[in-house]
């Protein structure tokens, strides 16, 4: 980790920001597995809270417990006899121990725990918790909770708290690694003020007791009640932070420069605008694009820079909103970037947009990394020269050597494939101001989770879709019914219809796009034997993938195969199936954004998700999508699925990492948080008083280690 070695690292502020590395007794090996739990630092550490309690606070003999029916226990003891079965059907296995302890034997009963078979085995000491029953066989266990307890490892009598661990890191490690960083933080003076974000009022109006008992408290609690305190505490602390956070970002955006829009804010500029955005696009505008055109028309006129969100489910329109907005920065006098995260979408952008915006007298041009060098170069000079208004573009819009004469507006398409970093750079090009910033997302997440994550963004949302459109068919398959649903593309090709087919690649890696490629040979031969088949993958050349989209776009592919790249934004409006293969391997809202490719025109149209049998869950999972075309449901549902923990976009947006907190289960602890931190920056809004001043450090600490992880 260059954090650890970089030559110009400054005298650590406190013991926290210390890494494992500069730790006593901390071996190298231990550095890299507790790096790959995400923990660098002592601080880290710290914060690498239990996930649960084994409660060990009585230990029961099994011979007091086997005649009693229906009770929870925890027992320790010997595995003396071990099976595993696999079943068929919805649960896959089995597994069966005989348990001794001593003063008798149960019998402790797993089901679907594949896993299992290599952990246990005779002679194995283990902590099962469950419920007892008694039957005529004798006593059996049906085991929620397990650990293999090593010899020696005293259990007895407490709460021990389990940790997200890695393979070669066992729990008791953690915890013993975790009570020493602790201790030392509490030695340190310079840890103390850096512990406590929350102001004295705010501690004294919430009754919280202090960070330290509560950092004790959450990994070595006395009882479930002061643990269930201490996480109170603690999860309010994140959610501070997190609105702190974004208050500061909010402040400095407000503070900063905007761009000139002055000769737009006349009556007349803006109605004849207005009139000029009604016949921008083919078609009206829905109520909600209508309604967020006029959120962001309000926003650029201001003095301080737009930093707003569009949030729109698959489909929902939100190109015709941005091209809104570059119509209001052309007016104004300015130039506009477009972002997109692959080439393949920013042509298409290009395509649409260009003619479209072209009969409003805008120049637009693409600029993306497989354009050959002498286009390129052209392009670049006349951005520079102020003869394009509009660029749609990839990352290549970051490269050193585009500059802009007047950039106004940036627009960031499917925000969330892109770092912080990146849309900062954008944002860099504009020379003495800080440009307009639309950043647009298909990941849709319900409003008061949105206003939680991008705290610092205003949000608009397109909550209706188009007219016209008819919800995708969505179907659950397995992988024997293929041929079944091959025929089935045929015969919609046959009446003229498109189709896509997904292949396992869930990433762009040397073998996923081969087995794409063979996939699609395969179905050239055989399935689609006669029909128009092409292949698109993200390693194709600019110029193939260009072609192949011109060819998909004009009707004359009639099947795609492809990996991911279709994922975000393509827009053929004749495609009428979406065929995803090993469905099973994707997320919810990637296999919504997949099924947003069909269902854009008028003709009915198809999702199929083929997963094999053998996965019960996930086909439980995918079955909310053929239950609703909803992309707020869909997350949602996603959400209560995984946990907020890992929500598309959520590190990128160079947020706090909620550790403990849940965005779903906590949001009312969030609306307290934020609350509070709205009070604190009305007041004090540069955190310059002595009461803000541990806030003001934990922030700065935060974006230092933010930072350093983002370019480590
Ligand atoms: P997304 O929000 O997923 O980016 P797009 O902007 O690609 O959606 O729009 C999806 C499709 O809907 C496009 O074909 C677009 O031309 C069409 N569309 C957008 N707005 C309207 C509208 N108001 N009426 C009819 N079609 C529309
Ligand atoms: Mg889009």
């Amino acid at each position: 980790m260059a954090r650890a070695t970089s030559p110009t690292r400054k005298v650590p502020p406190s013991r926290l920001s210390t890494p494992l590395s500069e730790v006593g007794g901390v071996t190298p090996a231990l550095v890299s597995l507790f790096a790959r739990l995400g923990v660098l630092t002592v601080g880290d550490l710290i914060r690498h809270y239990p996930y649960r309690y084994d409660d060990l606070r009585e230990i029961s003999q099994i011979s007091s417990v086997a005649n009693s029916t229906s009770t929870e226990a925890n027992v320790i003891g010997i595995i003396r006899q071990f099976s595993h079965v696999r079943l068929r059907g919805r649960v896959k296995s089995k597994s069966t121990a005989v348990i001794d302890d001593g003063s008798g034997q149960l019998q402790a009963i797993w089901f679907g725990r594949p896993y299992l078979a290599r952990q246990l085995s005779v002679g194995t000491r283990v902590f099962v918790r469950g419920r007892i029953e008694t039957t005529l066989a004798g006593a059996k266990m049906s085991v929620s909770q397990h650990r293999v307890v090593a010899v020696g490892e005293e259990l007895i009598g407490e709460l021990v708290p389990v940790y997200a661990l890695t393979a070669g890191l066992p729990n008791r490690v953690v915890r013993r690694w975790i009570a020493r960083a602790l201790k030392d933080v509490e030695a340190d003076n310079a840890s103390i003020g850096e512990l406590d974000p929350l102001p004295a009022s705010v501690n004294a109006r919430h009754s919280f007791r202090d960070a330290h008992w509560a950092l004790r408290a959450i990994h070595a609690p006395a009882s479930l009640e002061e643990a269930a305190l201490a996480r109170e505490r603690l999860v309010f602390e994140e959610f501070f932070l997190l609105a702190a956070h974004a208050a500061r970002r909010r402040a400095a955006y407000a503070g900063a420069r905007a761009p000139d829009f002055a000769s737009m804010s006349s009556a007349k500029a803006r109605a004849s605008f207005a009139a000029d955005v009604e016949s921008l696009m083919p078609f009206r505008l829905t109520a909600a694009q209508r309604r967020c055109v006029a959120e962001l028309t309000a926003d650029m006129l201001r003095a301080s820079p737009m930093n707003r969100l569009l949030q729109g489910d698959v489909g929902s329109g939100k190109t015709a909103v941005a091209a809104a907005a570059v119509l209001l920065a052309s007016r104004a006098g300015h130039q506009s970037a477009f972002m997109a995260p692959t080439e393949i979408l920013a042509m298409q952008h290009f395509q649409k947009l260009g003619p479209r915006l072209g009969a409003s007298g805008i120049k637009t041009a693409l600029l993306v990394g497989g354009l050959r060098a002498r286009t390129k170069a052209e392009t670049i000079s006349r951005i520079k020269a102020n003869e394009v208004d509009l660029v749609v573009g990839t990352h290549a819009l970051l490269t050193d050597d585009v500059e802009f004469s007047s950039l106004g507006l940036a627009i960031i398409d499917e925000q969330h494939r892109f770092g912080v970093l990146q849309r900062a750079e954008l944002r860099a090009k504009a020379g003495g101001w800080t440009p307009h910033t639309l950043v647009m997302t298909a990941t849709p997440i319900p409003r008061t989770l949105a206003q939680a994550l991008y705290a610092d963004l205003d949000l608009s949302v397109l909550d209706e879709l188009p007219p016209g459109r008819r919800p995708v068919k969505t179907f659950v398959r397995t992988p024997e019914q293929k041929e079944k649903i091959f025929a089935f593309v045929r015969e919609q090709v046959g009446e003229g219809r498109q189709a896509y087919v997904v292949c396992a690649a869930i990433d762009e890696s040397e073998h996923a796009i081969h087995s794409a490629v063979e996939q699609a040979e395969e179905l050239r031969r055989g399935a689609f034997a006669g029909l128009r088949v092409a292949l698109l993958h993200g390693k194709m050349t600019t110029r193939q993938k260009d072609e192949t989209m011109r060819l998909l776009a004009g009707g004359f592919i009639q099947v795609l195969i492809a990996t991911t790249v279709v994922e975000v934004g393509i827009d053929v409006q004749n495609a009428s199936v979406m065929v995803v293969l090993d469905a099973d391997r994707f997320g919810l809202a990637q296999l919504h954004q997949l099924r947003g490719r069909v269902g854009r025109g008028a003709e009915a149209s198809y999702c199929i998700l083929v997963a094999s049998e053998r996965s019960g869950e996930e086909r439980e999972r995918l079955q909310i999508l053929a239950s609703t075309n909803d992309g707020f449901k869909v997350a949602e549902a996603d959400f209560r699925l995984r946990g907020s923990g890992d929500l598309a976009g959520t590190r990128q947006h160079g947020q706090s990492e909620l550790r403990l907190a849940d965005l779903i289960r906590d949001l009312p602890v969030f609306e307290q948080a934020k609350k509070e931190v709205d009070v604190i920056f009305s007041r004090d809004p540069g955190l310059k008083t002595a009461a803000n001043a541990a806030l003001k450090r934990a922030l700065d600490a935060r974006e230092r280690s933010a930072s350093l992880r983002i370019t480590s």
